[in-house]
């Protein structure tokens, strides 16, 4: 099976440019980041503290996760509850952060990670999917932009959807998470060593999709 990894930072520009070059090489798409999001909310609704990880823990063995593609789209079912709307909501971005660094909810994870790579030609992008989930993936990107470019694109994106929700908070949050995500001990957000890396700070996205489909042969 084909595998291309692209890590990188929230808002760099990867789940647009990766759906995008899934659809133009007719692989799938897989947003890891998706499935981090699902334990978080699952924490929330219960009101578990995101950060107690025995708490979180104990939580896991009754929390199923399951992708489905519905007509080429990732949808997420947290215990075969549809929730890939419920998951963009800004809360769940730094409870997803937070649970993401409790090594069992990665491992949990990266399992059904590995297994839908294993099945199928297919784009993943995440934190360390280069470095740890597939560490043999036969493409690799590392993608960047300034924090404040790339909270300006999030701040842009929850405002279409209507999130009540400033600048200041969304830059905070994307400080916050990328403190936490490269700072965790187990799998944290780093470019593999065989990586290309880039920054988008000044690239549109069909640029990004250029730069990456032309070193993808
Ligand atoms: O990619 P997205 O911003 O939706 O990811 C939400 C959170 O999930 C990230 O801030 C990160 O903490 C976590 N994550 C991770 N490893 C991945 C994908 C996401 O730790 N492979």
């Amino acid at each position: 099976m084909k595998n291309i990894a692209i890590d990188g930072p929230a808002g760099a520009g990867k789940s647009t440019a990766a759906k995008i070059v899934a659809k133009k090489l007719g692989i799938l798409y897989l947003d890891t980041g998706a499935m981090y999001r699902a334990i978080g909310l699952k924490a929330l609704k219960l009101g578990i503290n995101t950060r107690d990880i025995p708490a979180v823990e104990a939580m896991l063995p009754t929390t199923s996760v399951e992708i489905k593609y519905v007509d080429d789209v990732q949808n997420i079912f947290l215990d075969g509850e549809n929730v890939t709307g419920l998951i963009r909501e800004h809360a769940v971005s730094m409870a997803a952060s937070d649970v993401s660094a409790i090594p069992a909810v990665r491992l949990k994870l990266v399992e059904l990670q590995r297994e839908i790579a294993k099945k199928n030609d297919c784009i993943l992008d995440g934190r360390d999917i280069g470095t740890y989930v597939l560490p043999d993936a036969n493409y690799k990107f590392f993608i960047t932009a300034t924090a404040e470019e790339r909270a300006n694109r999030r701040f842009k994106e929850l405002m279409e959807k209507g999130q009540n929700v400033s600048y200041d908070e969304v830059l905070t949050d994307i400080v916050t998470r990328d403190r936490n995500d490269s700072t965790r001990a187990f799998a944290p957000l780093k470019k593999a060593d065989d990586a290309f890396e880039f920054d988008t700070t000044t690239m549109s996205i069909d640029q990004v999709v250029e730069e990456l489909l032309n070193r993808i042969k």
